[in-house]
């Protein structure tokens, strides 16, 4: 009898346990149920906040890339009307302003340029351009700009080359000089005394390829450790007085930085205040045995003599822009006709022969690649030679100077049109001659 009672009791006792097991299991399920729920409404709530994020950033970089493109247009004119005013014989005083309002015009133009790389780089839409690449003429370049910067401060200017790197290699030559020419800059603003030294080497990988090592190394200002990583954000100045005297827009080591990454490599800094900075650039290449491509070596002179007595037409509508080629090219000693749109430039081709035409791209009636594509088919049809068609326009991205040769162009001038790089592209197009599309 005691037994069953307890036996009894103790599955009253099991049964109560068990509810409770059981509403505590329920409360549990309940529980998860709406942590499930949460979680899957918090996350949601973090994509979305993701894709706005990213689209507002994306929406900031376009709008400083059209920006940085509307402001080149106007300055194109600006640059080009100082260089005209400086070939209209003028005294030495009004040499003086010009030179001033070309400097300045040249600074504004590297500020715009180093925006849009920031936003090409915020987009991961910077292009590069692989080809092969002497590194002698890496170093010929680098001394033909800044020497004579250097000298004129009073600083001893070095370079040294090792053996092995006097070869080949592909890589993007315009990239590199940027970040080499960037580092060499800053070295000279920032060097009163001394000197500033270039130093590229070119260093066996484990993978085959090769690391390109380059040193730049000046006896300036230096830097204090607190701020050297700094440095290489965007918009970051050690010395802002210094700076502000010299101009910059605190971009040019952060796109430095960034290349070299895209590279494959990296960018470091050693320095001390007092004692002079090294920055040191690596970036992957490959050693080529390809023939380089000619670099343009042949001075603007020789280039403009070999354009003298030539008939060339212009397609450009903007009337600034006329003005400014027809400046760059009165020396030259070359017929011009400028025409303004691209169906114009058609119909004039089928009625003269020129030996060159200069095309804009972005023209009302008929653009200059619809343009182009009429030329060739009228040219191909007639049995004639392809004209040698150059493209001019602000649009200078890898990809898009590729779809104008796709098009059957020869060649291609960027906008502001300097006159130097305007003959030489001139005259390696005669060289070359035209082409029918592929
Ligand atoms: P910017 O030169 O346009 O200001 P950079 O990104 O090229 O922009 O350089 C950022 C800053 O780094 C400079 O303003 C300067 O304070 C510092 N800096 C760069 N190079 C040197 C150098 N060789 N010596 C001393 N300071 C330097």
């Amino acid at each position: 009898m005691r037994e069953r009672v307890a036996r009894e009791e103790a599955e009253t006792l099991l049964e109560g346990k068990s509810r409770e097991l059981y509403e505590a299991n329920q409360r549990l399920q309940k529980l998860l149920g709406t942590m499930e729920q949460a979680v899957q409404d918090r996350t949601r709530e973090l994509d979305e906040a993701r894709v706005a994020a990213e689209s507002a950033n994306e929406a900031k970089s376009v709008f400083l890339a059209s920006m940085s493109h509307e402001i080149r247009t106007p300055l194109n004119g600006i640059l080009g009307m100082a260089q005209a005013l400086d070939d209209s014989g003028l005294s030495e005083e009004q040499t003086k302003l010009v030179t001033i309002l070309g400097d300045s015009g040249r600074l504004l133009l590297a500020i715009i340029n180093d925006v849009l790389d920031i936003s090409k780089i915020e987009a991961g839409k910077l292009e590069f351009e692989i080809i092969p690449y002497r590194l002698t003429d890496l170093v010929d370049a680098m001394r033909h700009h800044y020497q004579f910067r250097a000298q004129e401060k009073g600083l001893a200017f070095k370079t040294v080359m090792s053996q092995a790197a006097r070869c080949s290699v592909k890589t993007d030559p315009v990239r590199l000089q940027q970040v080499v020419g960037n580092l060499l800059s800053n070295a000279i603003k920032f060097t009163e005394t001394g000197s500033v030294e270039l130093l590229v080497e070119l260093l066996p990988h484990r993978s085959g390829k090769a690391v390109l090592s380059i040193k730049v190394k000046d006896s300036g200002l230096g830097i204090p450790k607190a701020q050297q990583l700094r440095l290489f954000e965007r918009f970051s100045q050690a010395n802002a007085s210094v700076t502000r005297m010299h101009g910059g827009s605190g971009l040019g080591l952060a796109i430095s930085r960034h290349i070299c990454e895209l590279m494959g490599g990296e960018i470091s800094l050693r320095s001390s205040p007092g004692e002079g900075a090294e920055f040191h650039a690596k970036v992957m290449v490959e050693v080529s045995d390809d023939r380089p491509a000619h670099t343009g070596a042949r001075s603007a002179a020789d280039a403009g003599r070999s354009l003298s007595g030539l008939r060339v037409l212009a397609a450009e509508d903007n009337r600034t822009n006329q003005i400014v080629l027809k400046h760059m090219l009165k020396k030259v000693g070359l017929a011009l006709d400028i025409v303004d749109n691209g169906e114009k430039a058609v119909q004039a081709l089928e009625k003269t022969r020129y030996d060159m035409v200069l095309m804009d791209i972005n023209m009302p009636v008929m653009d200059g690649l619809e343009a182009t594509r009429r030329i060739r088919e009228i040219e191909s049809r007639n049995m004639q030679e392809p004209t040698p068609i150059l493209a001019v326009s602000a649009n200078a991205m890898v990809h898009q100077v590729a779809g104008y040769l796709s098009e059957g162009m020869s060649g291609h001038v960027p906008k502001p049109i300097s006159r130097d790089s305007l003959v030489q592209a001139m005259a390696s197009a005669l060289e070359t001659e035209g082409r029918w599309p592929d």
